[in-house]
């Protein structure tokens, strides 16, 4: 039997997943609305069950929930992994209330000990790490995404299909209204320019963008540039409020270096800072670090490089 059951609403967080689920567990994926299932046992998944009902073709928290509740009940799981996107934690959240246990939001860390999870996730405004156990017998946890490394491990599983008995949905989605489709991947770049509050106007960010043509990235921001300035859009602003990026490269400008952005910066291969503040915080976790003022170092940079 299963005993670590995991649904990410994407492939890539449930690769992950099981990835680490391995090392916890008998891992299974709980697949709702999806026919196509073979790639979890890639992934070392033992058993996929799937959960086929019209009323999910879409999500919805409630309902997804209801199905996770009924999957987690037929596989026999004990500690259920969803990936802590916004929609896995108004998921997570229901899912606990469901199955009568507790849960962990945006855990960083995860390890067994006496047969139950220690989740690690950042607390005060990420400036320490907590160390959750959850005592109910049932333990739910949602798991930033990019937080474990997607390895394969393939088996020969086996796809177990649940009758569920779902409700109608409580809520009904009376309009839909598109929104502007995301223009950046900060979290799959593997090459990242990432802007701080260094830059004095928006128009400034052109020499940022010449840099990322020059090296072929991604440019990322702070909080500020996205959140307060609105220079930027939100899918690029990188810490613990937004992406979590693990570049081989990232080059930072302009950005001092705290601890709610850098939390979404410590997977990167190579960090190279500039700033005009020797003392600058970032400077502490640069591998290559230029003290001097971006106005004139970025163009040079840049130059140099598209030569
Ligand atoms: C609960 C909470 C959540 C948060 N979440 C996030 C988050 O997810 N992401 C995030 O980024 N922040 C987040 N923050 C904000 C965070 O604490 C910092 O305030 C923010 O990251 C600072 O952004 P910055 O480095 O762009 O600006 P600043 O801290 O103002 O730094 C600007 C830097 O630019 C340098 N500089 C200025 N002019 C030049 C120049 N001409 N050349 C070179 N260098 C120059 C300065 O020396 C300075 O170091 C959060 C804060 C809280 C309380």
């Amino acid at each position: 039997m299963a005993n670590v059951l995991i649904f990410s609403e994407q492939d890539t967080g449930a690769f992950e997943l099981l990835s680490k689920a391995r090392e916890l567990g008998t891992p299974a994926i709980a697949a709702l609305g999806k026919t196509n299932v073979g790639g979890y046992f890639e992934y070392g998944a033992q058993q996929v069950f799937v959960g086929e009902d019209a009323r999910l073709s879409e999500f919805n928290a409630d309902g997804y929930a209801d199905a996770l509740a009924q999957i987690a009940d037929a596989s026999g799981a004990t500690i259920v992994l969803i990936g802590s996107t916004k929609r896995g934690k108004e998921l997570a959240g229901r899912l606990a209330q469901k199955l009568g246990c507790g849960a962990v939001m945006d855990a960083i860390g995860l390890a067994m000990q006496d047969g139950k999870i220690v989740a690690q996730r950042y607390a005060l405004g990420g400036n320490t790490i907590a160390t959750d156990v959850i005592t109910s017998a049932r333990q739910v946890i949602a798991v930033m995404p990019k937080t474990f490394e997607a390895v394969k491990q393939p088996v020969s599983g086996e796809t177990v299909r649940v009758e569920l008995k779902l409700r109608e949905p409580r809520v009904k989605i009376v309009e839909r209204k598109a929104k502007p489709a995301a223009t950046a991947n900060v979290e799959g770049a593997e090459t990242l320019i990432v802007v701080g509050k260094g830059f004095a106007k928006q128009e400034d960010l052109g020499l940022a963008e010449a840099l990322a043509h020059a090296l072929n990235g991604e440019i990322g921001c702070t909080r500020a540039l996205a959140a307060d300035y609105h220079w930027l859009g939100e899918e690029r602003m990188i810490g613990i409020s937004g992406k979590k990026c693990k570049p081989r490269l990232m080059v930072s400008l302009g950005v001092s270096g705290q601890i709610q952005h850098t939390v979404g910066i410590l997977g990167s291969k190579l960090i190279v800072a500039i700033n005009k503040d020797k003392g600058a915080p970032i400077f502490k976790i640069a591998d290559y670090g230029i003290v001097g003022d971006l106005y004139q170092v970025v163009p040079r940079l840049a130059e140099r490089l598209r030569r």
